[in-house]
């Protein structure tokens, strides 16, 4: 796949078809791979990497990119497709400073999995029949494959790519997905049970920024966070009400435009797992509006955007009877 991109990404650039390449290249590990821009093949043949670590969404990145003099090719995965219509839609990306195309999707690993069995050292992964062999410098360690697949990949959505210029491999379909099991766990949790759970996960921020940094759907210019008069500025927050007031507010703000991307707890460096709160107001606003997915199409009136006479009324969380 890695070469197929490289020769693709290198006839467009010589054709004059695009002027640039938004890819990933690796970091100071193995496992370290970060977006990159890729002027010429030469440094595409020296730089350019798509492996079993390259998970980053490259979507965000053209918020910039886009409006930049001449135009970009982009590599999307399935799940960044979804975060690039989000972001068409929202009049946040030139679409026509774009060219796209679509990649397969993962599954991704994720390092820390691997880490967490006390593997260290990674220098290359291979996956021969679902067993990973992982190369280290003290030499060669194995684990199932499937336990160090990233959480957005064991949950995936859709292998569907919704926007593309042109495909390397085939397109996928929408998948049945089980991304809502842990939220409905939360649910059926008391108050107390639930408060407990977030208290403890959120109590671990150390307000790096990096979740609302990487967010697709946080593009604001000027983020309400870096008001210094909002008292919300810190580096670490100043108590537990502002600990959780930093993440519900951030939910509330992406609240029918999260695409679920997964983004958010991929980088989180304390594992606090983001998508949730994201889940829960995905999944009800497909129970209160009807079924909607943010970033299927870059048209249809987001439900939050929207108004029915039939929309629920704000009093529905009481007759829901929610703790
Ligand atoms: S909140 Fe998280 S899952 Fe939702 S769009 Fe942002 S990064 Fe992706
Ligand atoms: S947290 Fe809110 S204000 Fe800040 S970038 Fe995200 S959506 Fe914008
Ligand atoms: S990435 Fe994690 S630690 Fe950093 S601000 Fe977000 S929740 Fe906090």
């Amino acid at each position: 796949m890695q070469e197929a991109m490289i020769n693709r990404a290198k006839q467009l650039l010589a054709d004059g078809t695009v002027d640039r390449v938004i890819g990933w290249k690796r970091g100071e590990f193995a496992y370290d791979i970060t977006p990159a821009v890729f002027r010429s093949a030469e440094e595409l043949d020296a730089d350019f990497v798509f492996d079993d670590f390259t998970s980053a969404n490259v979507s965000k990145y053209l918020v910039k990119e886009s409006k930049k003099e001449g135009k970009i090719l982009a590599f999307l995965k399935p799940c960044d497709t979804y975060s690039f219509n989000q972001l068409t839609k929202e009049h946040r990306v030139v679409r026509e400073n774009v060219y796209i195309i679509g990649i397969p999707g993962g599954p991704k690993l994720d390092a820390e999995k691997i880490k967490a069995k006390g593997i260290t050292g990674i220098l290359g992964v291979k996956n021969e029949n679902y067993t990973l062999k992982i190369e280290t410098v003290y030499g060669e360690e194995t684990m199932p494959y499937y336990e160090a697949v990233l959480d957005k990949c064991a949950s995936c959505k859709s292998k569907k790519h919704v926007v593309f210029d042109e495909l390397i491999g085939d397109d996928g379909e929408v998948l049945e997905s089980n991304r809502f099991e842990m939220v409905e766990k939360l649910e059926n949790m008391t108050a107390q049970e639930r408060f407990d759970f977030w208290r403890d996960q959120l109590s671990k921020c150390i307000r790096c920024n990096a979740c609302r940094n990487v967010c697709p759907a946080c593009t604001c210019e000027k983020c309400v966070f870096d008001n210094p008069n909002s008292g919300v500025e810190n580096k670490a927050p100043a108590d537990s009400f502002e600990e959780n007031m930093f993440h519900i507010i951030r939910a509330f703000h992406v609240a029918g435009r999260c695409t679920d991307c997964g983004e958010c707890s991929r980088v989180c460096p304390q594992n606090i797992p983001l998508h949730l709160l994201n889940r829960k107001f995905i999944k009800d606003i497909n129970s209160l509006y009807g079924e909607y997915q943010a970033g299927e199409d870059t048209t249809s009136r987001a439900p939050l955007n929207d108004y029915k006479q039939d929309d629920c009324e704000a009093s529905i969380v009481h007759e829901r009877g929610v703790e």
